[in-house]
C-alpha cells in the first residue's frame, strides 16, 4: 500500500504529561545549542486531553522545574490543598488518621489539585509556543524499523475502513512518519509500548508490570470541600485486594472520588465497576454525595510495580517514558510528576543522542536516561518505595507490615529486589457467579450509565479495535477455567456473553486497557482504533 511519508526528527506518540513535557524541554535544549530540530507529537484524542484522566493531586516539583512560575503563568490549578486526612473505613464507621497519625505518603500540604485533561491542554499550548507541532487525532498502529531492528517512526492507522476491513469510499492510507528518534508516552499499558517491550525484551532481568485499575467519577454537590484530599482504606475490600479511595474537593461544588484496586488479586470474578460503586455506599461518602449528581465518570489502569518493574527505556532510535514505561508512585498514588520528570530526563538524554549527526538516535547514546535516571529525585522517591508494593501480594497483614517497614526505615528495609507475579498468572480457577449487584440510580450506577457520563463515542462501522486473538479459548477453556472474567472487569460493558456466545460492544470502550492486562491467557490485543473513545473533560 502506498503511503504518504513525513519526515521529522524527533516523533513524540502520545500528548500526556510525559510526551508534551520531553517535547517542551527539547526544543528548549535544542534552541539553546542551536540545533535544529523538528518535533511532532502525535495522540489519538481528537482534542488534546480528551483521553486524560488521573485523579489528580500533581506533587509540582516537576512542573516547577519547567516553569519556576507556573502558577502565575495560568498552570491550570484547580485548588491547592488545604486539609488531607486518610480515613480508615469500616462497613459503618470509619477513622480518621490525621497529621501526625496521617500515613507520610498521604500528606499533601503544598501539591496542587488538577484535573488531567486541562494540564495537557495548557502543556500543548506550551510546547506550540516552543515551535512543536501537536497532531490531535493521529493514532500510532505499528512501529517502523530499519533493517538492522533500529526504530525509524510508526505508520499511523488507517482511516475509512468498515467493520469487516474493506476499504471504504472514504479510504486514506494512515501515514508512515519517519523520525531519527520515536518517543513511546502513550500512556498507561500503551499498544506500541507493548510490543517493544515484548520484542526488545525491554523487561528482561526485572519484574513484570502489574496494575490497578482506577474508576473515577466527578459529582457536583451541596457542600464544598474545596482544596480538601481524603483518602481511604479498609472497606469495602477485605485482605485479597490492594487498593484504596480518593475524594479531592474540587471548586464550584465539585468533588472528584476514585477507587483503585489492584489487578492482582487473583479473583475471575472480580468487577472493579461494582466494587466502586460499593464503596460509595460508606456512610462517609453517602453522606458527602447526598443530594448531589454524578456528572462525569471514567477508568483507567496505573501501573504498580514500580521501581523494579520499569524496563528497559530506550534502543536505537527510542525511548519509553511516563505511563508506558510505568513511572508510577503507587505508595503515594501519584505518577503525573514523575511522568513529567521522565520526560525531562528523556529529553536531556535526546539531545546528546540526535547532535552532531544526522541519523538515527543511537541506543548507546541514549542510555544516558539511565545514568540520569539513577541521579534525579525521581530514581530516589521510586527506590524508598522499591519494594512497597509487593508485600501486598503476599495478603493484606503482611503487606501492611512490610508497608510500615518501608515507610519507618525510608525503604532501607525490606533491602534487595522483591520479586513480583503477573496479574493474570494469579487467576485462581473458578466459575462461581457471583451475586448481580444492584444499583439505585442515584447514588450508584450500572455500567451503561457511567459510560454515558464518560461521553464515550466510536464511529460503529471501523475495525473492531479489540481484537481476540484465538476466539476458541474464549468459548471453551475460558468458560470452563475461569468463567470468562472479561464480562466481569470491563468497566464499560464492552464484553458480554449471550447464550455462550461473546458479544463485543467495541463502542462502549472508555480505552482503560483493563481487558489487555487481565485476560487470563493473553489473548485480547487492544489496537488504536480509527477514531473515537472517552471524552474526558475535567477528569
Ligand atoms: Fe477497558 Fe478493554 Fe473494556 Fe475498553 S474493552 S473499556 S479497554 S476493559
Amino acid at each position: 500500500m502506498e503511503r504518504e511519508t513525513l519526515e521529522v526528527d524527533v516523533l513524540v506518540v502520545g500528548a500526556g504529561p510525559a510526551g508534551l513535557c520531553f517535547a517542551i524541554d527539547l526544543a528548549r535544549r535544542a534552541e539553546n545549542a542551536n540545533e535544529e530540530l523538528a518535533i511532532l507529537v502525535l495522540d489519538k484524542a481528537e482534542e488534546l486531553g480528551r483521553h486524560q484522566l488521573s485523579g489528580a493531586v500533581l506533587d509540582p516539583r516537576a512542573i516547577l522545574e519547567m516553569y519556576p512560575h507556573a502558577a502565575e503563568e495560568g498552570f491550570p490549578i484547580q485548588a491547592k490543598v488545604q486539609e488531607d486526612a486518610m480515613m480508615w473505613l469500616r462497613q459503618n464507621g470509619h477513622n480518621a488518621l490525621r497529621g501526625m497519625t496521617c500515613p507520610p505518603q498521604f500528606k499533601n500540604h503544598g501539591n496542587w489539585i488538577v484535573s488531567a485533561a486541562e494540564v495537557v491542554a495548557w502543556l500543548a499550548e506550551k510546547a506550540e509556543a516552543a515551535g512543536v507541532e501537536v497532531y490531535p487525532g493521529f493514532g500510532a498502529a505499528s512501529i517502523l524499523e530499519d533493517e538492522q531492528g533500529a526504530v525509524v517512526g510508526v505508520t499511523t492507522v488507517d482511516q475509512g475502513r468498515d467493520k469487516s476491513g474493506a476499504e471504504k469510499s472514504s479510504f486514506q492510507p494512515g501515514m508512515e512518519i519517519r523520525a531519527r528518534l520515536t518517543v513511546v508516552a502513550e500512556g498507561t499499558r500503551g499498544s506500541l509500548a507493548k510490543k517493544l517491550i515484548e520484542k526488545k525484551d525491554l523487561q528482561r532481568d526485572r519484574n513484570p508490570q502489574i496494575w490497578g485499575v482506577g474508576i473515577k467519577e466527578i459529582w457536583q454537590v451541596e457542600k464544598s470541600l474545596e482544596g480538601t484530599v481524603y483518602h481511604t482504606g479498609g472497606w469495602p475490600l477485605d485482605g485479597s485486594v490492594y487498593g484504596g479511595g480518593w475524594i479531592y474537593g474540587l471548586p464550584d461544588h465539585k468533588l472528584s472520588i476514585g477507587f483503585v484496586m489492584g489487578m492482582d488479586h487473583g479473583d475471575p470474578n472480580f468487577d472493579y465497576h461494582a466494587k466502586m460503586q460499593e464503596w460509595k455506599t460508606h456512610p462517609f461518602l453517602r453522606d458527602l454525595l447526598q443530594g448531589g449528581k454524578m456528572i462525569r465518570y471514567g477508568a483507567k489502569t496505573v501501573p504498580e510495580g514500580g521501581l523494579f518493574s520499569l524496563p528497559q527505556c530506550w534502543g536505537d532510535g527510542f525511548l519509553m517514558i511516563g505511563d508506558s514505561a510505568g513511572f508510577m508512585n503507587s505508595a503515594r498514588l501519584k505518577g503525573v510528576h514523575l511522568a513529567m520528570k521522565s520526560g525531562l530526563l528523556g529529553a536531556e538524554a535526546a539531545l546528546s543522542a540526535l547532535s552532531g549527526h544526522d541519523g538515527v538516535a543511537p541506543g548507546n547514546k541514549l542510555a544516558s536516561f539511565d545514568g540520569l535516571f539513577e541521579a534525579s529525585w525521581a530514581h530516589e522517591e521510586l527506590w524508598k518505595v522499591r519494594n512497597f508494593r509487593q508485600g501486598f501480594q503476599k495478603g493484606f497483614f503482611r503487606g501492611s507490615v512490610n508497608a510500615g517497614l518501608v515507610t519507618l526505615s525510608g525503604g532501607r528495609f525490606p533491602g534487595g529486589k522483591k520479586l513480583l507475579e503477573s496479574d493474570h498468572e494469579r487467576y485462581r480457577k473458578s466459575t462461581a457467579v457471583a451475586d448481580k449487584p444492584v444499583f439505585d440510580g442515584e447514588l450508584t450506577f450500572d455500567k451503561l450509565t457511567d459510560v454515558y457520563h464518560s461521553g464515550t463515542v466510536h464511529e460503529e462501522d471501523q475495525p473492531c479495535h479489540l481484537v481476540v486473538l484465538d476466539p476458541d479459548i474464549c468459548t471453551s477453556k475460558c468458560t470452563e477455567e475461569y468463567g470468562n472474567p472479561c464480562q466481569h472487569f470491563c468497566p464499560a460493558s464492552v464484553y458480554e456473553w449471550q447464550e455462550g456466545a461473546l458479544q463485543i460492544n467495541a463502542s462502549n470502550c472508555v480505552h482503560c486497557k483493563t481487558c489487555d492486562i487481565a485476560d487470563p491467557y493473553q489473548i485480547i490485543d487492544w489496537q488504536v482504533p480509527e477514531n473515537g473513545g472517552p471524552v474526558y473533560t475535567g477528569m
